[in-house]
């Protein structure tokens, strides 16, 4: 693929063939029925075209009012309708009334994850779905994201500038939060970066040059610093948790085992087998 020029013709939009899960937003959108409600948690300028859904009952909340969202002139003209100024970790809504939630690149943003997790699981409906995109915080992009926001806060002394990507998850820590909180993972995917942010009027100059160096270095050098920078999830709230303990394993057996003991940490009999372990 490297150095091969895409053509339209190669190019395709997504599309779900029939042992395809759903995933996009879009996608789950559409299999709503009428009347479904839907939170877009973190919405900015809208996460979706809400005006392509008028049987939804979309409800969109932000910790910054649209005009601060840092959107473009034209963007604005696209903000979501039933806009409420709210925190993630605190939603003013009734535990149980959500369908769907949808947190387009906003995980990341908040100040606790848990918090946000923890309210995402008490306004959805049992069986209720959530949407998750998010960086992946080892991807170069994310990396290179950070990296601008502490140089701009710091070199170019924007002292009061928020740090915008308050989180680093990969998809394991992603997945051990959203388990814990009785999310069930249901399709993903891994994303190659657009480099989208650099669209903000106030990198969009270099944004050119920049994508031109890493395709060199993708097609002349096979660093590749687009891929796997981005995750998109889709998980079903069942209210029970998902994740289970092993704290050791049997030398002699290999079975597995919790212990419970606070922190005394020696010798050990395994309960299957009757061996003595001697590790900790
Ligand atoms: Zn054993």
């Amino acid at each position: 693929m490297s150095g091969e020029k895409l053509s339209p013709e190669k190019l395709s939009a997504i599309k779900r063939e029939r042992d395809d899960a759903p995933l996009f937003i879009e996608e789950i959108l559409s299999s709503l029925g009428q009347g479904r409600m839907v939170l877009d948690a973190g919405c900015g300028a809208g996460s979706f075209q809400h005006s392509r859904f008028p049987g939804l009952d979309i409800v969109s909340i932000d910790i910054k009012t649209p005009d601060r969202v840092g959107v473009d002139a034209a963007a604005r003209v696209h903000l979501p309708p039933n806009f409420v100024l709210g925190d993630l970790e605190k939603l003013p809504l009734k535990a149980g009334s959500i369908d769907f939630v949808v947190l387009n690149y906003a995980l990341e943003h908040v100040f606790d994850a848990n918090a946000t997790v923890t309210e995402a699981s008490r306004v959805l409906k049992s069986g209720g779905l959530l949407y998750a995109a998010l960086p992946n915080s080892r991807s170069f992009d994310d990396k290179f994201y950070r990296f601008a926001g502490y140089f701009a806060k710091y070199v170019l002394l924007k002292v009061h500038k928020r740090l915008e990507h308050q989180q680093r998850f990969d998809f394991l820590s992603l997945n051990k939060l959203l388990y814990s909180k009785g999310f069930r993972l249901l399709s993903f995917c891994e994303c190659p970066s657009g480099y989208t942010w650099m669209n903000d009027p106030r990198v969009k100059k270099f944004r050119a040059s920049f994508l031109k160096i890493l395709s060199f270095l993708k097609s002349a050098v096979k660093i590749d610093l687009f891929k796997n920078s981005n995750y998109l999830t889709l998980y079903r709230y069942d209210g029970t948790s998902g994740i289970r303990t092993v704290t050791h394993i049997c030398a002699f057996c290999g079975m597995q085992l919790i212990d419970e003991r606070e922190r005394d940490s020696g010798p050990w009999t395994c309960p299957y087998c009757g061996e003595r372990n001697v590790h900790c």
